[in-house]
């Protein structure tokens, strides 16, 4: 058979492939999405018979609904992390459609979609808004913001109870640089250099039985990179880890 034959097999193989992936990973996400969905009304439905808004109950059946709370939240979290896992394939094939973006605003929704998590943790998130103008952004709006929830996500999970999390936003030049801060376990000598690659996660993070999947932060860096920006972090041993972001500015 001859060499251009083979290759437009390959090809037509390749293309079916890739179609077929496409499909999977698109039914994926939206079955993850209804189990997701299904999981946080349950959540929200125990809370209530928890907190005593539907009458009062015994303490056995207390003792039960706070299991059942718990089992529940760490299925929201698993699916939830299957569903950063789903995309972060798609985040890296679709293209990125850019608009002028206020990176202000968005920190401030990517602050309160958190709350609830850090209050359940005792933790304060504070956003130490800047004094100065801040110009809007050159960026695909919703992969800026997985961006976002992926580092205020991480710095919930790796916090102690009560910590502390602090966000800055500056300008800096043809750029907007924003920094998330925690009081949280840190990164470990292994981790700093690692904690970019795929399924990287850390021992410390694994012995703690946080869930996870190692890939927030690939997809993360992915991103930014994408937008022409650049991550970094600085990370003391159970002092804390502070991760750094530029983000082009728009013209
Ligand atoms: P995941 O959180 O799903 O494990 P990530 O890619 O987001 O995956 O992070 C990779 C690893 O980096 C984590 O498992 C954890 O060990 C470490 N890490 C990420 N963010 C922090 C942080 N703020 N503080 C300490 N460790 C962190």
């Amino acid at each position: 058979m001859d060499t251009n034959q083979d290759m437009e097999k390959l090809k037509a193989e390749n293309e079916r492939l890739a179609k077929l992936y496409a499909a999977k990973s698109d039914l994926v996400s939206l079955s993850v999405h209804q189990v997701r969905t299904s999981l946080s009304a349950i959540k929200w439905i125990i809370k209530m018979f928890l907190d005593g808004d539907l009458g009062t109950s015994t303490p056995e059946q207390q003792n039960l609904l706070a299991k059942a709370y718990e089992t529940n939240d760490r299925a929201i979290n698993i699916v939830s992390e299957l569903l950063v896992a789903n995309k972060a394939e798609e985040i890296m094939e679709k293209d990125y459609a850019y608009g002028k973006v206020d990176i202000k605003e968005m920190i401030d929704s990517a602050v309160f979609d958190f709350s609830g998590e850090a209050y359940e943790k005792g933790i304060e998130v504070i956003f130490l808004k800047p004094e100065m103008e801040i110009p809007h952004v050159r960026a695909d709006r919703e992969k800026l913001r997985v961006v976002l929830q992926n580092l205020l996500e991480n710095a919930i999970k790796y916090s102690n109870k009560h910590g502390k999390i602090f966000i800055t936003l500056v300008k800096d030049g043809g750029f907007c640089q924003v920094s998330v801060k925690d009081t949280g376990v840190g990164i470990s000598e292994e981790g700093k250099k690692k904690i970019f690659e795929k399924f990287y996660r850390d021992p410390e993070a694994q012995k703690q039985e946080i869930i996870g999947s190692g890939m927030g932060l690939f997809t993360t860096k992915n991103i930014v990179e994408t937008h022409g920006g650049k991550i970094w972090f600085d990370s003391k041993d159970k002092e804390g880890t502070t991760f750094f972001f530029t983000i082009p500015i728009a013209e």
